[in-house]
C-alpha cells in the first residue's frame, strides 16, 4: 500500500495507490464467477456507481442549501437579514428549483437501477448532471457565507473542496459525454 494520498478535499476518506508486485493469484480466488469476464463484470456495475454519485451529489445540494438558509437568516448586514436581499432570494430560489428538478431525476434513476432497467447512458447522465449542478449550488452557497465561506471550520467550505473531484472520478465528466453521446 503506497503512502496516503494528500487530497484538497475528502479528508475523511483515506486514498491510496495499491502496487501487485510479484503476486501470484490462485485459481480458487476468483472473483466474479467466470474467468475472462471481469472486465465485463465491472462495466455491468458501472451504472450503479454513476447513479450514487449523482445522488451523492444531490444530497450534498441539499443540506449546502438548507446549511445555507440557516446561515442567511441569521447573518445580519445593513441592518437585516441578508436573507432579505433579493439577490439571497433569489440565488435561493434558483437553487431550491435545481434541487426540486434533480430529486425528481435521480429518484427516478434509482427506482430503474433497483427494477434492473437503467441503461448506461441515462446513469451517465446522472453523474454528469448531478456533479456539474453540486459544483455550481455549492459555490453559490458559499458565496453567501461571505468571508466564513472560505474557512475550513464552516461546512460548506469542506462541501466546495469535496465537490470538485466530483467531476472527475467514476468516471470524468468528459468520458461521460462519450458514452451519452454514443448513445444518441
Ligand atoms: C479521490 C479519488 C478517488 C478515486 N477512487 C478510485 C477508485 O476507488 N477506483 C478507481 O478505479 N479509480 C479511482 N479514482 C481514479 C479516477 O477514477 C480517475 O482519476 C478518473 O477516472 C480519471 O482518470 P485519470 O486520472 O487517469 O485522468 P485522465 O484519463 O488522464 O484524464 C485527464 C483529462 O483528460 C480528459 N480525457 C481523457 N480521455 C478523454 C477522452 N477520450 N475524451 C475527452 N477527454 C478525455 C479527462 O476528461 C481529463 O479531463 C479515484 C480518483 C480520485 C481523485
Amino acid at each position: 500500500v503506497g503512502r496516503v494520498l494528500d487530497k484538497i478535499g475528502m479528508k475523511a476518506q483515506d486514498t491510496s495507490e495499491l502496487f501487485f508486485d510479484d503476486v501470484r493469484v490462485g485459481a480458487d480466488a476468483l472473483l466474479g464467477g467466470v474467468e475472462g469476464q471481469g472486465f465485463f463484470q465491472l462495466m455491468s456495475d458501472l451504472p450503479y456507481e454513476r447513479t450514487i454519485i449523482g445522488l451523492s451529489a444531490l444530497a450534498t445540494m441539499e443540506g449546502a442549501y438548507q446549511a445555507t438558509l440557516d446561515y442567511v437568516r441569521d447573518r445580519k448586514a445593513f441592518g437585516k437579514p441578508i436573507a432579505e436581499f433579493q439577490n439571497t432570494r433569489f440565488k435561493l430560489a434558483e437553487i431550491a428549483t435545481q434541487i426540486k428538478v434533480g430529486r425528481a431525476f435521480i429518484d427516478r434513476c434509482v427506482e430503474d437501477l433497483v427494477a434492473g432497467r437503467l441503461d448506461t447512458a441515462t446513469a451517465s447522465m446522472a453523474k454528469l448532471w448531478g456533479s456539474e449542478a453540486q459544483g455550481r449550488v455549492v459555490d453559490e452557497c458559499l458565496q453567501l457565507f461571505g468571508g466564513y465561506g472560505f474557512m475550513n471550520e464552516y461546512m460548506v467550505a469542506r462541501m466546495y473542496a469535496d465537490a470538485r473531484v466530483q467531476r472527475i472520478y467514476g468516471g470524468t465528466n468528459e468520458i461521460m459525454k462519450e458514452v451519452i453521446s454514443r448513445a444518441l
